[in-house]
C-alpha cells in the first residue's frame, strides 16, 4: 500500500473532470479568440464555465476571472489594488501562504506600508487589533487568508469583512484551502476579492481564478491581449478552465457527503495518534472540528533525532505527507507558520491532508507508520 495524505498540496484529478476536459484537447481546439466557428464553439464553453462558478459562488460572471491559479489571482488582487488605486498601507498575518506574503514584501519595496495582525500562539487572529489599525487611517488593502494551509485555522472572514466595510477597507481573502471544501456566498461574504485554485479540489493545476468585486476598479496584472474582457492577456488555458468549472460542480453536488467522510478520517487519525503516541499535540486549531479545516492535521512530535529526515522516512514506509518544523536547520527549510506561532524547534511535524479518496484503512497504516518510527529509535 502506498498512502496519499498531501491533499492541502494537490489533489488527485477526479475521473469525471478527466472526461470533461478530453474533448478539449482533442476536437474544440479553436482559439476562443477566433471569429469563425472553431473559436466560438470554444468562447461559448469558457463563458459557460465562468457562468458556473459565478452562480455556485452567488456572483455574476462578469466579476469571475481565470487566472493561471491561486498565486497569480493572489498576486493580481493585491498589485493590481495598489498599483491601480494609489493604495498605500496593507495589513495582512504572518501566516499567510507565501503568495501573499512575498507579494507584500514586493509592495512594501515599492513605498506601501504594510503591518501584520497580531495572533496568538495557536495561530487566532486578533481582530480588535485589525480595528485598531484600520481606525481613522486612509484607505487600507486587508489581506487574511480562510483557512491556513499548514494548521488548518479556519479565520472569521464574514467578521473580518464586516469589520473593513466599516473602515472602507478593501479586501481580500485568500481562499484556496476552502475553495470546493466549504461553500462561499459572495452575497453575504463581504470580501472584495477571493480566489480559487483548481487542484485542491480534484481538478486540473494550472488553473485558477480571482474574483473581482466590480465596485474595484483594478487595471491588468498580465498586459497583450483582451482576453478575460482585457483583465488578463494571453490565450486562455481551455481544457483547464473546462475542469475548473467541473471539479467545482462535482465539489458542490457531493459537498456534504465528503465533508462528512473526510472529517471521520480526520478525527480516526487523531484518535489513532493519541492511542500509539504518549507525546503528541496538535499545532495551531487543527484539532478542533469547528475552528479548523476538515481536510488538515497538524502535528506536533517528540524532539528525536529522526525528525531532520521525517517526511523521507515516511516516504520510504509509503506514506505521502508534507510538514516541517518551526526549525530551519539542514536539510529542512522549517515551516515560517510554525515559527511565527513560537513552536518548539526541537519537535517535529507531520501535516496530514485528506481527501474524498483516502480510505479508514489508510488512516491505520498511516498513523501506524508515524507511531513506529518513534518507537524504533535507539534512546
Ligand atoms: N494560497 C494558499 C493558501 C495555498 O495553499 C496555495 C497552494 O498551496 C496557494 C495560495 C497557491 O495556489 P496555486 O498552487 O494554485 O498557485
Amino acid at each position: 500500500m502506498r498512502v496519499y495524505l498531501d491533499n492541502a498540496a494537490t489533489t488527485p484529478l477526479d475521473k469525471e473532470v478527466f472526461d470533461a476536459m478530453a474533448p478539449f484537447m482533442l476536437e474544440h481546439y479553436g482559439n476562443p479568440s477566433s471569429i469563425h466557428s472553431h473559436g466560438r464553439e470554444v468562447r461559448a464553453a469558457i463563458e459557460k464555465a465562468r457562468r458556473t462558478v459565478a452562480t455556485l459562488l452567488n456572483t455574476s460572471p462578469a466579476e469571475i476571472f481565470f487566472t493561471s491559479g491561486g498565486t497569480e489571482a493572489d498576486n493580481m488582487a493585491l498589485v493590481c489594488t495598489c498599483h491601480s488605486l494609489g493604495i498605500k498601507r496593507a495589513i495582512t498575518s504572518k501566516l499567510e501562504h507565501h503568495a501573499v506574503l512575498h507579494t507584500m514584501e514586493l509592495l512594501e519595496k515599492q513605498g506601501v506600508e504594510v503591518l501584520y495582525l497580531r495572533h496568538d500562539e495557536r495561530g487566532n487572529l486578533d481582530l480588535d487589533h485589525l480595528d485598531e489599525l484600520l481606525a481613522g487611517q486612509p484607505q487600507t488593502l486587508v489581506s487574511v487568508m480562510h483557512a491556513n494551509n499548514e494548521i488548518g485555522n479556519l479565520n472569521d472572514v464574514e467578521g473580518i469583512g464586516r469589520i473593513c466595510k466599516t473602515h472602507n477597507a478593501i479586501f481580500h481573502s485568500d481562499t484556496v484551502q476552502t475553495m470546493g471544501h466549504y461553500k462561499h456566498d459572495l452575497q453575504t461574504l463581504g470580501a472584495n476579492f477571493i480566489v480559487g485554485s483548481a487542484h485542491k479540489f480534484h481538478g486540473p493545476k494550472g488553473v485558477g481564478f480571482l474574483y473581482c468585486d466590480a465596485g474595484v476598479k483594478i487595471q491588468p496584472l498580465i498586459q497583450g491581449g483582451a482576453q478575460e474582457r482585457n483583465m488578463r492577456g494571453g490565450t486562455e488555458n481551455v481544457y483547464g478552465i473546462i475542469g475548473l468549472a467541473k471539479a467545482m460542480e462535482i465539489a458542490y453536488r457531493d459537498m456534504e457527503e465528503h465533508t462528512r467522510h473526510i472529517q471521520g478520517l480526520k478525527d480516526r487519525m487523531i484518535s489513532k495518534l493519541k492511542e500509539q503516541m504518549d507525546d503528541i499535540s496538535f499545532n495551531g486549531m487543527s484539532e478542533f472540528g469547528d475552528r479548523s479545516l476538515y481536510t488538515v492535521l497538524n502535528t506536533s512530535l517528540p524532539a528525536s533525532d529522526i525528525n531532520e529526515m521525517l517526511l523521507f522516512s515516511m516516504d520510504i514506509n509509503k506514506v505521502s505527507v508534507s510538514g516541517g518544523s518551526a526549525c530551519s536547520s539542514g536539510a529542512n527549510t522549517g515551516s515560517h507558520v510554525l515559527r511565527a506561532l513560537g513552536c518548539d524547534p526541537e519537535r517535529g511535524s507531520v501535516r496530514f491532508s485528506f481527501s474524498k479518496y483516502n480510505t479508514p484503512e489508510e488512516i491505520d497504516f498511516a498513523a501506524e507508520t508515524l507511531a513506529k518510527l518513534y518507537k524504533n529509535v535507539p534512546a
